[in-house]
């Protein structure tokens, strides 16, 4: 190939850019679009929720409390102190429940409302550590608030192998009335009562047998807290007993026996609770 092939096809490749480039469409001015309205986002934002309210008095003229954390449409309830000072480890062990939530709400499912009732019992829990058993048991009138409820309600019924009061009647007593009261008015998804020291969950029945979501809390909770899930109540016969109420009006109610009398056995019980609202979760 000589100097002039290599000049004429330069050349030509030369003018051949140049006609690409006269010719090459300019791209039209993009014409102006109106702006789109602006669609704003707004962010869920949480507010957390908490009530505090005086439910009751017990026969001393003490308040009952319940503390409500979230605001969803599934309640679930929690009950401490129904034996007073003699089973106290069940009202600190519900009085952490409530600060750890007054901390941090956001562990609520969002269509959960809790409700705790720490202390069911405060005139037994007012006796001092050297009263008798029997003194920080029993509420004011010397009445086991666990027997006077209406399931097999009896005047006298039993507790390891003694002979306790039940009341005058189902719900004579001021703290049973003011437990059935709210229930009524708040209509819970589940219940769960602390008392010690069984050692395990129990379920609960009033007659017509175990309502089937009793055992899911039941298994739920006794899971995730390490606790036996030991099904019905064996040991001795109980009448009057506040589960067995909800049972019979369609309430699924456990029991947690902690494990000891004077520990709040927190770790196990936070992973109960937790996972127990797990269950309201959608
Ligand atoms: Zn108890």
């Amino acid at each position: 190939m000589n100097k002039a092939t290599i000049f004429g096809a330069l050349l030509t490749l030369g003018v051949v850019l140049l006609a690409v480039w006269a010719y090459w469409p300019v791209p039209a001015a993009p014409v102006p679009q109106p702006e789109p309205a602006m669609v704003i986002e707004t962010p869920v934002v949480v507010v957390p929720t908490s009530t505090v309210s005086v439910i009751g008095k017990s026969v001393a003229g003490r308040d009952i409390t319940a503390h409500t954390f979230g605001n969803g449409e599934n309640d679930v309830l929690f009950v401490g102190g129904i034996h007073g000072g003699y089973e106290e480890n069940t009202v600190r062990l519900a009085e952490g429940v409530i600060e750890e939530f007054q901390i941090n709400q956001m562990v609520i499912p969002e269509n959960v409302t809790v409700h705790i009732i720490p202390n069911l019992n405060p005139d037994g829990y007012a006796q001092p550590a050297q009263a008798s058993k029997q003194a920080r048991r029993f509420n004011g009138n010397d009445i086991d608030l666990n027997r006077n409820f209406d399931c097999r309600w009896a005047a006298t019924s039993t507790w390891l192998g003694q002979t306790v009061s039940a009341g005058a009647s189902a719900f004579s007593e001021p703290e049973a009335a003011a437990l059935r009261d709210y229930v009524l008015a708040n209509t819970p998804e589940g219940v769960v009562f602390w008392h010690s020291k069984g050692g395990a969950v129990f379920t609960s029945e009033c007659g017509a047998g175990v309502l089937p979501g009793t055992e899911t809390i039941m298994n739920t909770y006794a899971t995730a807290a390490g606790y036996e899930a030991a099904g019905l109540w064996t040991a001795y016969p109980i009448t009057g007993d506040a589960e067995g109420w909800l049972a019979s009006i369609g309430i699924p109610a456990v029991t947690v026996e902690l494990e000891t009398r004077d520990l709040i056995e927190w770790t196990k019980n936070w992973a109960g609770v937790l996972a127990t609202l797990g269950l309201y979760a959608d």
